[in-house]
């Protein structure tokens, strides 16, 4: 790998080294996890107990605050070796994280500690009506004497049936509201996750009825703290596409074309466009990383910067993919061929929200700047 000054710091590099050995067990599983759409429960359970789960926490969390330089490096290698791995981890995080940060003290350190102790934590941010919006619920709660009162529906939520807590959303008196709360028999789980790609991931529908948003569950602070889903979504595309890229290289030089004598790998269109992906793959990890060092200088330029490096890889990680099909010709076709599970997996980043085109659109409102709008 290229040196870069966006590596981990010197202090950190066992983290990475560590998360290497994990994944390569992890990528031993992948194919089979894919086809049967199971949850990769052994693989989060080898994450936590390696102590991956709280790294970084702030130490007053018992964590180890390490860096988001560091996160990007070992999210994308677990993405490389299973995406859907990487995908429910980075939504625990996610979730366990917020909760921690938004929370008072109290509820802070109780989710800190149940992190700790191994519980799994889950978003169920989108609507079924929100699309995208995931931040901005339609769903209202209506209050009641212990908090508020959800009936409605959340979907796509990686990993739900083994989550011990929610991070759930929804309008409370015309204003978004965040909960932490615990999975009751008033939720109810529709199995609508038969998908194209990241399929270990069972990302499911939840209906919400009469379900207690409790008050004292409320996230009640504003955080400048980091979240690791905007920082990690990028390097989930990235590990998507080194392994796309990995695969066409492994069927190139492997194949010899018959008319020729020569392997695949020898021709110059094969070269020329393997030379196109490296070049966009390693800019796209420059950005991530440029965004993940922002995240550690507590950069108020981290959240755009996020946008425009999900961009980015999203598109990269479909591209590398859609060659490596190209290159791969009906061998790469074939279920037995990993090139066409990174492909399907590679169309997942720029669909998860914020999609490549709300991307496009945040960026493209910031270059050409605010404009005056007649009435
Ligand atoms: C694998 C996977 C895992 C997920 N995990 C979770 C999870 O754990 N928790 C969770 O809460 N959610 C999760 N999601 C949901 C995800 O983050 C999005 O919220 C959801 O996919 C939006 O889907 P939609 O079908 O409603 O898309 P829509 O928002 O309806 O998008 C459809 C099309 O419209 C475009 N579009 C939408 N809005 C705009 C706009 N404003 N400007 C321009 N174009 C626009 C989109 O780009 C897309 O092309 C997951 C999704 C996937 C695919």
């Amino acid at each position: 790998m290229t040196p870069s000054p966006l590596d981990p710091p010197t202090a950190e590099m066992s983290w990475a080294e560590r998360a290497t050995v994990l994944a390569a067990d992890f990528a031993q599983r992948a194919a089979e996890l894919d086809e049967t759409a199971q949850l990769p429960i052994e693989n989060l359970r080898a994450l936590h107990e390696a102590g991956f789960d709280v790294a970084w926490l702030p130490e007053s969390f018992g964590g180890q605050g390490l860096s988001w330089v560091t996160f990007g490096r070992v999210l994308a290698t677990i993405a490389k070796a299973c995406p859907s791995t990487a995908t429910i981890w980075l939504m625990h995080l996610g979730a366990a994280y917020g909760l921690v940060h938004m929370s008072d003290d109290d509820n802070a350190r109780f989710f800190a500690h149940e992190l700790a102790g191994g519980k799994r934590f889950a978003n169920a941010l989108s609507e079924p009506t929100g699309g995208n919006l995931f931040l901005m619920p339609l769903q209202a709660a209506r209050p009641v004497d212990a908090g508020f009162v959800l009936d409605g529906a959340k979907r796509f939520v990686s990993g739900c049936e083994i989550a011990d807590y929610l991070l759930v959303n929804a309008l409370v008196e015309d204003v978004p509201a965040f909960f932490g709360i615990t999975p009751d028999d008033t939720l109810r789980l529709v199995p609508i996750w038969d998908s194209v790609g990241l399929r270990a991931t069972r990302s499911q529908l939840i209906t919400f009825e009469g379900t207690l948003l409790p008050a004292s569950r409320r996230c009640t602070k504003l955080t400048d703290e980091p979240n690791p889903i905007p920082i990690g979504l990028p390097f989930l595309s990235i590990g998507v596409a080194e392994a796309a890229l990995e695969a066409l290289r492994e069927h190139a030089r492997g194949r010899v074309i018959p008319t020729t004598g020569q392997p695949l790998a020898d021709m110059q269109w094969v070269q020329f466009a393997a030379a196109d992906a490296h070049v966009r793959l390693r800019a796209a990890t420059l950005l991530a990383g440029h965004t993940a060092w922002l995240a550690d200088q507590r950069s108020p330029m981290a959240n755009p910067s996020s946008l425009e490096a999900k961009l980015l890889s999203n598109e990269v990680a479909k591209d590398v993919a859609a060659l490596g099909v190209k290159v791969g010709g009906g061998s790469g076709y074939l279920k037995t061929s990993p090139i066409q599970r990174h492909f399907r997996d590679a169309q997942a980043g720029a669909l998860m929200a914020y999609s490549a085109e709300v991307c496009q659109a945040e960026i493209g409102k910031a270059v050409m700047g605010e404009t005056a709008t007649a009435d």
